[in-house]
């Protein structure tokens, strides 16, 4: 058998420390996931079970080396949001797993943007509609290269605390810590695993802190985890 035309091409992230890249075969994101997050979008900081959205796994953008990618800014919409976050790559899948077993799941950590026409967000929300036009569009995902748990150490292998924060012209826009996420990686996979059977190359973007605003072309977007990488960005 063979296809009437060549499949696509799987998205690859590279795999600090190697040659190798990661192949993507989903992205799951987490919806608020910081108190002052949630609060800011008018929700509630309470700890809520997490819920869920997805983007398309050729959403992502490497984002690798020294010079900043260049992203166009995106069609329909006039309200593109910047959400920084720690993303998980998933090495070993699972259903129904547990939250102190989660860590073994985990195949690395990268720094990625959540991109968010956050207008067609809130229509959506407003209209009860789906959310797949405000958050799974093209290039929505630009992530920073893996970085394998190894480099953490054998005995946590989870990334706990540190850092997260983001810039826009040099001016800091987001200034969190991951010790402010309401669920752990480690819940996170394992309420996700309830509702996907997680397999190898899934990616979870963890939600974002606070300071989530507006991005205009010409704008200059640094932004990185303690121990990660900086992911720069401009759009044009
Ligand atoms: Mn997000």
């Amino acid at each position: 058998m063979t296809y009437v035309f060549p499949p696509g091409k799987l998205p690859g992230v590279p795999v600090h420390g190697s040659e190798l890249l990661f192949p993507v075969h989903r992205i799951y994101c987490v919806g608020r996931n910081y108190a002052d997050h949630a609060r800011e979008m008018g929700g509630n900081p309470l700890r809520e079970p997490p819920f869920f959205f997805t983007k398309p796994a050729d959403a992502v953008v490497p984002v690798t080396g020294e010079n900043p990618v260049l992203l166009t800014y995106p069609s329909r919409t006039s309200q593109l949001h910047h959400e920084i976050e720690l993303v998980v790559a998933v090495g070993v899948g699972g259903n129904n797993i547990n939250p102190e077993q989660a860590a073994r799941h985990v195949f690395g950590f990268a720094v990625g943007l959540d991109l968010t026409r956050r207008d067609l967000q809130e229509q959506a929300k407003s209209a009860r509609r789906p959310w797949d036009t405000s958050k799974g569009f093209d290039y929505s995902a630009p992530i920073s290269q893996l970085h394998p748990v190894e480099e953490f150490g054998n005995s946590n292998r989870s990334l706990k605390s540190g850092r997260i924060w983001l810039d826009v012209n040099g001016q800091r826009r987001q200034d969190g810590n991951l010790d402010g996420m309401i669920w752990s990686v480690g819940e996170v996979l394992a309420e996700l695993s309830t509702y996907f059977e997680l397999l190898p190359g899934d990616l979870v973007f963890t939600g974002t802190p606070s300071g989530v605003g507006e991005l205009k072309p010409g704008d200059h977007i640094k932004g990185g985890v303690d121990g990660l990488d900086t992911l720069e960005l401009k759009i044009q």
